[in-house]
C-alpha cells in the first residue's frame, strides 16, 4: 500500500489527540485522552510532560488499531500543540527536570512587569520577537525553571539540558531521542527568538539569561523535519506548528487579509500578512505564521479574552440556561437585545482598550427587559469585541478584509454567526469540518511528503462550508456599533472611577 495518509497530532491544553486523515483530507479515525491539570499555587498551571507523552502515545496506539493500517502506509507525521508551554529536560536520561510550566501560568507575571517598565526594553523586545513582554510566552518560564529547580542552571550552563516547547517534546520522544527540533511558528512563541533574522536571538538570551545550547533547532513548519522511529517502520515527521497558526493554515487563510476567528472559551483571531511582519501599534502580536521552504509568512494575532466564557456564566453563574447550545434559543426569544448592551469584562479589556481594571457591566436595562435580552446581547457582545480587534488588524495591516473564516464551540451558534457578519458587513465562512487545528497539521505533513504537492491542490480539497452574508441595514449596524463603543467607555468609566477623575481634573 502507498504511504498516502497521514497522522495528525493535536496535543492541546487539556486533551490530547490523534487523528489519521486520507489523501482527500477526510477524517477516518480519531482518539482523544484527558490528561492532568496540576494547579500547585493559585496562578500556577502545570502539566506532567511523561503524562503528556503516555496520553498521545495512548490515543496514536487507539486510531493506528481501530484503522488497522501498518506504519508505512503514512507519508508523515503532522504536529500542532499548545503553545509557549515550556518543558526542560535532561539531554542524556531524556528526565524532565520540572514539570511543564503552561501559558497560562502567571509565576512569572511580576518579573515581566518588572521588565516591562523599563521601556527600551520593552520596545526592543516587542520589535525582535513581535511580541508584548508577558509571563505567556516560553522565556521567563525557562528561566524560572532554572533559577527554582535544584541543580538546573548549573546543568544547563554544562550543556546537559534541553528546552522546547509541546511540539520539540513529542519529536524528542517519536525520534528516540534523536531530534530537538521546533518549527518556526512554536519558536516565535518563546520570546527569544527574532522574527527578522529567523534565528534565535542571542540578547534576548542573554537578558533571560537562557544558554543557548538548550534551545531547539528551528526547522520549516513543513518538509522532511525528522524520523518518527518509535515505530514498527519509520514514519516522516513532515509538518509541525502552533495550534493557532495551524488553525489559519486549516482554513486555508494562505493569502494576506484572509482572516480565522476561534470561537472558544476567549476567541483568537489571526490574520495573514504576507511577507511582511507587521508591527501592530494597537498592542496586537506579530508571529510567524508557517515557514514553507524558506518562504515565511506572518500573521498578525489578537484574542478576546471572554467569548464563550461568557456563555458559561450565563449557564454557571445566572442558570439562564443549561447548556451552552440552548442560548441560541433563548436569544431567538426577543426580536433583539431591546437596547440592552453586556460589556463582559471580567478579566479587564483586552484590544484595542487595554483596560486591565475593567469589569463586566450590564447597561440599557428596562423594566421590559428579560432574560432572552441578555441572552442576546451576550451573543452580540462576542460578536462586537471581535469586531474591535478586526478593526485594530484592519488599521495596522492597512489590508482590506473580505472575509472572516470562523470555527470553534461558539461558531456552532448560526445567530451570532449572523450577527457576526452584520456588524463586519462581510462574509462570515465556517467549514462544516470543525477540525480546523488538526486539519492544519494534517495540510502542512501532507505538503511535507508530497501528497498534495501545493497549496493550490490543497484549496482544491477545501471541505463544504456555510456562508453568513450580511444581511442588516447599514445605519441599524452602524447604530449598534455606536451604542457598544458608549457601553464600553461607559465601563471603562466606572472601573476607572470616572467620577473621582472628574474631580481631580476640576480641582
Ligand atoms: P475551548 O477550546 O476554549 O475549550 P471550544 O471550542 O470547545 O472552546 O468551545 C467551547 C466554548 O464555546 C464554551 O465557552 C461554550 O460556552 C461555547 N459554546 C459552545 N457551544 C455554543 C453555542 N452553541 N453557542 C454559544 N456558545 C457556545
Amino acid at each position: 500500500m502507498s504511504a498516502s495518509y497521514i497522522l495528525a497530532l493535536d496535543q492541546g491544553t487539556t486533551s490530547s489527540r490523534s487523528l489519521i486523515v486520507d489523501a482527500h483530507g477526510q477524517v477516518l479515525f480519531q482518539a482523544q485522552r484527558e490528561f492532568t491539570q496540576h494547579y500547585p499555587e493559585p496562578g500556577w498551571v502545570e502539566h506532567n510532560p511523561t503524562e503528556i507523552w503516555d496520553s498521545q502515545w495512548a490515543t496514536i496506539q487507539e486510531v493506528l488499531s481501530k484503522s488497522t493500517l501498518d506504519p508505512s502506509s503514512f507519508g508523515g507525521i503532522g504536529i500542532t500543540n499548545q503553545r509557549e508551554t515550556t518543558v526542560v529536560w535532561d539531554r542524556t536520561t531524556g528526565e524532565p527536570v520540572h514539570r511543564a510550566i503552561v501559558w497560562q501560568d502567571r509565576r512569572t507575571g511580576d518579573y515581566c512587569e518588572k521588565l516591562k517598565s523599563n521601556l527600551t526594553v520593552k520596545d526592543d523586545i516587542q520589535s525582535r520577537t513581535g511580541l508584548m513582554v508577558d509571563a505567556y510566552f516560553s522565556a521567563s518560564k525557562i528561566r524560572w525553571i532554572l533559577d527554582h529547580t535544584e541543580g538546573a542552571r548549573e546543568r544547563a550552563n554544562r550543556g546537559d539540558l534541553l528546552f522546547g516547547t509541546v511540539d520539540s517534546w513529542l519529536i524528542w520522544k517519536l525520534s528516540e531521542s534523536t531530534s530537538h527540533i521546533t518549527d518556526a511558528s512554536n519558536a516565535s512563541r518563546t520570546m527569544l527568538f527574532n522574527i527578522h533574522t529567523m534565528e534565535w536571538d542571542a540578547s534576548l538570551c542573554t537578558l533571560f539569561n537562557i544558554p543557548m545550547s538548550m534551545l531547539p533547532e528551528v526547522v520549516s513548519s513543513s518538509g522532511q523535519l525528522a524520523q518518527a522511529t518509535c515505530f514498527t517502520h519509520p514514519i516522516p515527521i513532515t509538518g509541525i506548528a502552533g495550534d493557532q497558526q495551524a488553525a489559519l493554515f486549516g482554513q486555508q487563510c494562505f493569502r494576506p487579509g484572509m482572516v480565522k476567528n476561534t470561537y472558544g472559551t476567549g476567541c483568537f483571531m489571526l490574520m495573514n500578512t504576507g511577507d511582511h511582519a507587521v508591527q501592530s501599534t494597537h498592542a496586537l502580536l506579530t508571529t510567524v505564521a508557517w515557514k514553507i521552504g524558506d518562504r515565511v509568512q506572518f500573521a498578525l494575532e489578537g484574542s478576546v479574552f471572554i467569548g464563550g466564557a461568557a456563555v458559561q456564566w450565563l449557564r454557571d453563574e445566572l442558570s439562564f440556561i443549561e447548556n451552552a447550545a440552548e442560548i441560541e434559543a433563548l436569544a431567538h426569544t426577543v426580536q433583539d437585545s431591546g437596547g440592552v448592551y453586556v460589556v463582559p469584562a471580567f478579566a479587564g479589556l483586552g484590544a484595542p482598550y487595554w483596560n486591565p481594571r475593567a469589569r463586566g457591566s450590564i447597561f440599557g436595562v428596562t423594566r421590559g427587559t428579560g432574560r432572552g435580552h441578555i441572552a442576546r446581547a451576550i451573543l452580540e457582545s462576542i460578536a462586537l469585541q471581535s469586531m474591535d480587534v478586526l478593526e485594530c488588524m484592519k488599521k495596522d495591516s492597512a489590508i482590506a478584509i473580505t472575509e472572516m473564516r470562523v470555527d470553534g464551540g461558539a461558531a456552532k451558534n448560526i445567530l451570532l454567526m449572523q450577527f457576526q457578519s452584520d456588524v463586519l458587513g462581510i462574509d462570515v465562512v465556517r467549514p462544516q469540518n470543525t477540525e480546523s487545528t488538526a486539519m492544519g497539521a494534517a495540510y502542512l505533513a501532507g505538503l511535507g511528503c508530497e501528497i498534495w504537492t501545493s497549496m493550490e491542490e490543497l484549496s482544491a480539497s477545501l471541505a463544504p462550508q456555510d456562508t453568513f452574508k450580511p444581511s442588516k441595514d447599514k445605519s441599524e449596524m452602524r447604530n449598534k456599533i455606536s451604542g457598544w463603543k458608549r457601553a464600553v467607555k461607559a465601563a471603562a468609566y466606572w472601573a476607572n472611577d470616572g467620577m473621582k477623575e472628574e474631580k481631580t481634573s476640576e480641582s
